[in-house]
């Protein structure tokens, strides 16, 4: 009988010759045919109808108390469009990460026919989640909330109410992209209303009383100031994790890369589904080429029990 720690080691020996990753093109039609992905938790909901009512928010504000009222028609109509189209594709972003699976490796797939079905040579380990039952493939990680393992999980993200792993990340850079380039427009917006509306007389500047215009300015102001910042470094550090091929869990645990690390470009047109192209800014154009892992004998994410490990006999 070998101590875990043995096992440990002849595990991680064993790591390094067993990389099995291929790439394979999924056709989108075939990645879209699957039942909508959605994940039942009440707190994710609640944030994700929250982010919907703040977009909503600016929205009324941005139309209602900016350009509508303004006098010059080629200022309202030209913002209004950039505004409105940048929400919808921010909107757009949010609910296909909302909606996209993931990653989610099949539940209690840790049967013996499947592990049959590998077929692993003799000696050769593969892990079983033994929250979910299933093999973990190779950078796979449990998550609590969604209640699956899930392939390259970056974090659980309660705004888009879903993890943010293989399949989805290029909405939820999307998404961040969207919110902030929405929040710069319309913090731009309030500064030159104000201005106007100085200049100007306060009763003609905004079809509202002069404090209710401020009221609603001021909450805009801040609401997008905040969504600035946050969404501005949540997309840096998506662009870094996959330019750096680490999710954001590996880059916590901070332990050295077992996986053969994708260069920069290479990961960039994995994430958004082939060369650069105007479909990389497309919230509703799929993932068509996604890299499909099948290493399972390399140490997965998480900790290790013993019982856990499940080893192929030696013929
Ligand atoms: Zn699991
Ligand atoms: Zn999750």
């Amino acid at each position: 009988m070998k101590s875990p720690v043995h096992r440990f080691r002849d595990v991680e020996r064993q790591a390094a010759c067993l990389q099995m990753e291929q790439q394979q093109c999924v056709s989108v039609s075939k990645a879209t045919s699957a039942p909508m992905w959605f994940v039942r938790d009440a707190c994710g909901i609640v944030c994700g109808v929250i982010t919907w009512l703040l977009v909503v928010y600016a929205e009324f504000v941005v139309l209602f108390v900016m350009l509508l009222p303004s006098k010059n028609l080629t200022y309202s109509i030209v913002n209004g469009t950039v505004f409105n189209s940048l929400a919808f594709l921010a909107l757009a972003s949010h609910f296909r990460a909302m909606c996209t699976d993931p990653g989610a490796v099949p539940k209690g797939n840790a049967t013996k026919e499947y592990i049959e079905s590998l077929q692993l040579k003799p000696g050769q380990v593969v892990y079983k989640c033994p929250k979910c039952c299933s093999i973990k493939p190779d950078r796979a990680h449990h998550c609590s909330v969604c209640k699956r393992c899930i392939r390259k999980m970056d974090h659980h993200c309660p705004w888009v109410n879903n993890c943010v792993g293989e399949n989805n990340q290029k909405y939820f850079v999307l998404f961040t992209m969207y919110i902030a380039l929405i929040s710069l427009h319309s913090l731009v917006m309030v500064v030159f209303h104000f201005l106007y509306c100085f200049e100007d007389d306060w009763t003609k500047c905004s079809s509202f009383s002069p404090p209710a215009t401020v009221i609603l300015l001021i909450l805009l102001c801040f609401e997008a100031l905040l969504f600035l910042i946050f969404t501005s470094v949540m997309f840096g550090t998506q662009v870094h994790s996959i330019c750096t091929d680490e999710t954001g869990i590996e880059r916590l645990k901070g332990e050295p890369a077992r996986w053969e690390k994708t260069l920069c470009w290479a990961a960039m047109k994995s994430a958004f589904g082939g060369p650069l192209s105007p479909s990389w800014l497309n919230p509703f154009s799929g993932v068509s080429c996604k890299r499909v892992s099948n290493a399972h004998a390399i140490l997965p994410q998480g900790e290790i029990i013993e019982e856990d490990v499940i080893e192929i006999p030696l013929a």
